[in-house]
């Protein structure tokens, strides 16, 4: 039975990053309560894939794919255009690989078999790697925290359902504790792993003001419990924050409401174009990079396919079906036209670059499965799917527009150092203090670096907080 007037260490949230610091300080023989503000744990992490990127893992060697922790802080800091700290980036890179083994030793199962999807159980292309480095666990986020939720009662962590943490108890320069429903609990130290602030509009427009520009089409998937409360510990604690103006938003259709899991997806025979009629990216590019090539694009952008394809998207989803893309048509908020040129009219680009766009492709990819311009073959090979995509060429033609407006994660957090230490405004370590997870910040970037980036940043930099933590610095 839990003492709450002895505790070593309070944990802020049972999402990935909670959970995860919680079982390594109890490992360290620490006696650890977790606050949780839902009925249930699993915040985000439970919604999510569970996708886990790390280097230089079993899964990995198992299916021989060779690679290093050192490779994958180089992409990292790469694609971040260095403006993370490299310090506390190598870090998290030393340790995410470890903390995949540890995760497997708790009981994970990711198997040593090549994945199509973020959906398949084994490793898959997380983003634009040059080795593969997405772990998808099988049961994926919920998976993962059955997993951590078990090992936590094992060894005897005490979880507090649907009790929301008020505030820190900041006492003589010092972290000693929480405020949950007006009751002061004090502990050598506190981590603070509340995951990510993209459920308050307020703390959207001053944090990542980027998401509002999708204005109506913005749709939030993050978990409720998703309300930057640790903004508001960091004004009361002076802790800095880090990570302003980034986050992650997924391309979508503007009439998409839905996680794709729910939502369906666009057909595969289909063509993004830009204002000027042409194609421009790889539709099945990474997140790591697509929502970056739409923004640059000038004017707006849209998903064009043709009768077919919209006949055989599969049934049993939201919003990606025959009927749902008949009734935006119907209303004109969809475009559709008898032929190409009439559809370029509706969209205001120019009739010949979009008749030509849709030549090339079917004489391209669509005949040779070959994409020279945008190697979208090799996207396609990575999903499981090689086999040249159909021509676009029956109509009725239609044309979505496309933008990035599905709101996933924020990266706005609590500075932190390599131990998951939470820094003043001076870069000094505030006594007593951690953070992980989307309340972490300065390991999630300007880019996320594909899929199982934030899974691997919450777990990770979650485990390393919960081991500083039960050493109370
Ligand atoms: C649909 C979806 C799919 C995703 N897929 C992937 C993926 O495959 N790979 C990947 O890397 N990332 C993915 N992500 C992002 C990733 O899941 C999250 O960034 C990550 O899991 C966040 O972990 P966390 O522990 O920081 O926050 P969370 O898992 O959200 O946990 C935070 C917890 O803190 C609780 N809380 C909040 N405030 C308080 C308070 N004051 N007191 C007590 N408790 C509080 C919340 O209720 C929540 O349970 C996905 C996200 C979503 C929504």
């Amino acid at each position: 039975m839990t003492d709450f007037d002895a505790l070593d260490v309070i944990v802020v949230g049972g999402g990935g990053a909670g959970l995860a610091a919680a079982v390594s300080a109890a490992e360290q023989g620490a006696q650890v309560a977790l606050f949780e503000s839902e009925r249930e744990l699993g915040g985000s992490t439970q919604l999510s894939a569970g996708m886990f990127t790390a280097a230089g893992t079993s899964v990995q060697r198992g299916l021989g794919v060779e690679d290093t922790a050192e490779r994958h802080f180089q992409h990292y800091m790469d694609l971040n255009q260095w403006q993370l700290k490299p310090g506390l980036i190598r870090a998290f890179c030393a340790a995410a690989g470890p903390t995949l083994e540890w995760l497997l030793g708790l009981g994970l199962d990711v198997p040593a078999a090549v994945s199509p999807d973020a959906h398949t159980p084994g490793l898959c292309r997380a983003g634009v790697e040059d080795v593969w480095r997405g772990h998808v666990p099988r049961d994926q986020g919920y998976g993962l925290v059955q997993v951590l939720d078990r090992a936590r009662r094992e060894r005897g962590v005490e979880v507090v359902l649907g009790t929301r943490v008020e505030r820190l108890l900041y006492e003589e320069g010092r972290v000693t504790g929480v405020v949950a429903d007006g009751i002061e609990v004090r502990a050598g130290a506190v981590v603070v792993a509340s995951g990510g602030l993209a459920r308050d509009p307020g703390l959207l427009d001053r944090h990542y003001p980027a998401a509002r520009a999708a204005g109506e089409a913005l749709f939030v998937v993050a978990a409720p419990g998703s309300r930057g409360d640790h903004i508001a510990f960091a004004e009361q604690t002076g802790s800095a924050l880090t990570g302003h103006g980034w986050g992650l938003m997924l391309p979508t259709a503007y009439f998409q409401r839905y996680h794709h899991w729910q939502a369906g997806f666009p057909p595969k025979s289909r063509v993004y174009v830009n204002g000027a009629g042409r194609r421009f990216m790889d539709e099945d590019a990474s997140y790591a990079v697509s929502s970056g090539i739409i923004l640059a694009q000038d004017g707006p952008v849209w998903a064009v396919f043709d009768e077919k394809a919209r006949l055989g998207l599969p049934p049993g989803y939201a919003d990606w079906t025959p009927d749902r893309i008949a009734e935006e048509a119907r209303t004109g908020r969809l475009l559709s036209a008898a032929s190409p040129a009439e559809l370029a009219a509706a969209m205001g680009v120019p009739a010949d670059a979009l008749t030509a766009t849709l030549a090339r492709w079917n004489a391209r990819l669509a005949a040779t499965g070959r994409d020279p311009e945008f190697l979208r073959e090799e996207s396609l090979a990575a999903k499981g799917s090689p086999q040249p995509p159909d021509p676009i060429a029956a109509g009725p033609f239609y044309a979505a527009r496309i933008l990035p407006a599905e709101l996933v994660c924020t990266h706005t957090g609590l500075e932190i150092d390599q131990d998951a230490a939470v820094l003043d405004h001076t870069g000094t370590a505030v006594p007593g203090l951690f953070a992980a997870g989307e309340a972490g910040g300065g390991v999630l970037g300007m880019r996320y670096v594909g899929g199982g980036n934030a899974v691997a940043n919450a777990l990770t930099m979650g485990r390393i907080a919960g081991r500083g933590a039960a050493r109370g610095r």
